[in-house]
C-alpha cells in the first residue's frame, strides 16, 4: 500500500479492505469518504456498527435474524404455522420473503452440508428442525436450500430424516439455476419455483 499515506489511513483501508466485495481502491475511496464526513456523521456510523453487533442475534425458534427472542415472523400471529420452509441462511428468508409467495414460517440451518469442509448434520440446525415438525402441528416442510451441491446434498438428507414424520416435504423447483445460491434468484424466478415445487 502507498507509503505516502498517513499510518492512520493506511489501517482504516486495511480494514475496508477485508470486507466482502471491497478491493483496495474502493478501501481507499471510503477512507476518504470518512476523511471528508463531518464528525456527526462517522459517530452514527460508528454507533450503528456497534448497535448490530450488540443488538442482532438468532431467533430462539427458527435461527433467523432477531433483535428479540422471537423473530417478526416466528412472532407474527397471521402467519400460517402449518408450514416450515427449511433454508440455508438469514438471505434465503430474506430473498424468500422478497418473493411474496410464501406466508409460514422458516427455518434457518446456519449453512449446508459439506462432508469435505467437516461440515456434517450436527454442525447445523437439523436436530432443531425435527424437533419442531415433532412438537408442532407442521403439514410441509419447503425444502429451500441452494441449488449447489452442498445445497442440494442437504436437501437429499433432510428428505431422509424427515420420512418418519406424517408430512409433506418439497423441494423448490429448479427456476433457480443450477449452482445459484437462492439470494441471486429474482423475484419472478422465485415465485415460480416455490409455485412449482414438488
Ligand atoms: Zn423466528
Amino acid at each position: 500500500m502507498n507509503a505516502a499515506f498517513p499510518s492512520v489511513m493506511r489501517r482504516l483501508i486495511e480494514e475496508f479492505s477485508r470486507m466482502p466485495g471491497i478491493g483496495s481502491k474502493s478501501a481507499q475511496r471510503l477512507t476518504f469518504h470518512i476523511l471528508r464526513s463531518s464528525h456527526g456523521n462517522v459517530e452514527r456510523l460508528l454507533r450503528s456498527i456497534r448497535d448490530v453487533k450488540d443488538n442482532v442475534r438468532s431467533c430462539r425458534v427458527c435461527n433467523n435474524l432477531s433483535e428479540k427472542e422471537l423473530c417478526p415472523v416466528c412472532s407474527d400471529t397471521t402467519r400460517d404455522r402449518s408450514k416450515i420452509c427449511v433454508v440455508e441462511g438469514p438471505n434465503g428468508v430474506i430473498s424468500m420473503e422478497k418473493s411474496g409467495v410464501y406466508r409460514g414460517l422458516y427455518h434457518v440451518l446456519l449453512g449446508e452440508l459439506s462432508p469435505i469442509d467437516g461440515i456434517g448434520p450436527d454442525e447445523l440446525k437439523i436436530k432443531e428442525l425435527l424437533a419442531r415438525v415433532r412438537a408442532e402441528k407442521v403439514k410441509e416442510v419447503i425444502v429451500a436450500t441452494n441449488f449447489t451441491t452442498e445445497g442440494e446434498t442437504t436437501a437429499l438428507y433432510l428428505h431422509e430424516a424427515l420420512k418418519p414424520f406424517k408430512l409433506k416435504v418439497t423441494r423448490l423447483a429448479h427456476g433457480v439455476p443450477a449452482g445459484a445460491s437462492l439470494e441471486y434468484a429474482d423475484v419472478a424466478t422465485l415465485q415460480r419455483a416455490f409455485e412449482e415445487r414438488r
